[in-house]
């Protein structure tokens, strides 16, 4: 970036600081989840710095023994500083690096400050947490976040959005389903039909705006080869089928045919998580062209499979993009994606924010921070080459922002 460019950044940054927001990815639990712990300065490291402190050496028993308050604090430092220097300038260190300077005012997290910060954090962890963070600093007005059990979420700022799958593996599973253990399962219909209820359950009660699922490859689904998967498991034949199976195929078929009829979203995971190849975006088109009334939310642009999600966003006019998690896996790649997407996809499209965290909600705002920092850069360039005036520069930002995700997943705020 150029000085000018750089100036009209910072402007266009501070313009987004009076934004509302919707936060369109999380994994917050009910407050207390958080609160009801004891907590100190790894709280910051929790989620997901764990994989750059594993890519750095840390083996995952020294990692969890960063959580056990048993060990004095001063030991555990001792442990964890080599790795933090490894990966202090990560994105994924960023956000907590930004997190501990906007709540508890510490310019660094070093051997200089971790006992003071862990302090403060402890200090903080009271009721009225999420109200602070996401409300008062972010601005944020949802956050749409994945709920898994039956526990109520309990804060007016969090959305529910619910897994579309549980598993469905073994006679065991199936027969006791995880969402509704006391169902009476003894055919396939039977369990279709639990699936149904536990989706309109979620409409109903849990206020859920949509279904969750991930980008495996799916076959096309086949009534006949379901039935005689759940029957090998029924009678025995069959003790496990493998992840990717007829009868996960057809059941997830069916579950986002039901979604569409009560109006709801399916959020897709593309890309980064453990074995990536087996969460390649494109294993989505079919699914995407047998469902032409389904609002597809497709998350983390499938990195590193950049271009073909933003193919996706191009080629269908029923997918949307989410740039949750993105700006922590990378700012660079997230950057250069929102100035490719400005290129091919309408403005309409995109959501340009998630955080995607569960327990340090502190680095929600540290996320954000960097998302308003990347659409910012994006549209800067446009502004300086002549392309937009700094008034549609923050016009798209406003969408991308609040208004897209408000209004794909019908939120009421
Ligand atoms: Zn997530």
């Amino acid at each position: 970036m150029n000085e000018k460019q750089v100036q009209l950044a910072k402007e266009l940054f501070e313009a987004m600081e009076d934004f509302y927001i919707i936060d369109a990815h999380e994994h917050l639990m009910h407050e207390s989840n958080r609160t009801g712990r004891v907590v100190d300065v790894f709280i910051l490291f929790s989620h997901y710095t764990r994989f750059d402190l594993f890519g750095a050496g840390m083996s995952e028993s020294d990692y969890r023994s960063l959580f056990d308050h048993r060990i004095p604090l001063d030991v555990r430092w001792n442990l964890f500083e080599p790795y933090w220097e490894q990966i202090r300038h990560t994105s994924y260190s960023r956000a907590a690096l930004l997190a501990a300077k906007k709540f508890y005012g510490f310019e660094d997290i070093n051997r200089q400050t971790y006992r003071a910060l862990s302090e403060a954090i402890a200090a903080n962890n009271t009721p009225g947490i999420y109200q602070r963070v996401l409300g008062d600093a972010c601005r944020i007005k949802a956050a749409l976040t994945i709920k898994w059990g039956t526990r109520d979420l309990e804060s007016p700022l969090l959305v529910a959005l619910r897994p579309m799958l549980y598993e469905l593996e073994t006679w065991d599973a199936l027969a006791h389903p995880e969402f509704e253990p006391d169902a009476t399962i003894r055919t396939l219909d039977d369990y279709l039909d639990a699936v149904r209820r536990y989706i309109l359950r979620s409409k109903i009660q849990d206020k859920a705006v949509g279904l969750k699922m991930r980008s495996e490859p799916y076959k096309t689904p086949c009534r006949e080869e379901a039935l005689s998967a759940f029957n090998q498991l029924k009678n025995g034949t069959c003790d496990r089928l493998p992840r990717n199976n007829p009868l996960r195929d057809y059941v997830m078929d069916e579950a986002i045919s039901y979604a569409t009829e009560l109006d709801m979203v399916i959020a897709v995971h593309t890309g980064y998580w453990g074995d990536f190849r087996e969460l390649d975006p494109l294993h989505m088109i079919p699914v995407i062209q047998r469902h032409p009334n389904t609002r597809f939310d497709m998350f983390h642009l499938g990195y590193p499979w950049v271009r073909e999600s933003l193919m996706l966003g191009k080629g269908f006019p029923n997918v949307w993009l989410n740039f949750c998690w993105t700006h922590i896996i990378s700012q660079k790649f997230a950057t250069e994606a929102l100035d490719e997407a400005l290129d091919l996809i309408p403005v309409s499209k995109i959501s340009a924010f998630g955080g995607d965290y569960d327990l340090p909600v502190e680095k929600v705002y540290g996320h954000l921070v960097m998302a308003k920092e990347d659409v910012a850069a994006a549209l800067s360039k446009r502004v300086i080459n002549g392309q937009m005036t700094e008034s549609q520069a923050l016009d798209i930002a406003r969408k991308w922002f609040w208004h897209n995700p408000r209004e794909l997943y019908k939120l009421q705020v």
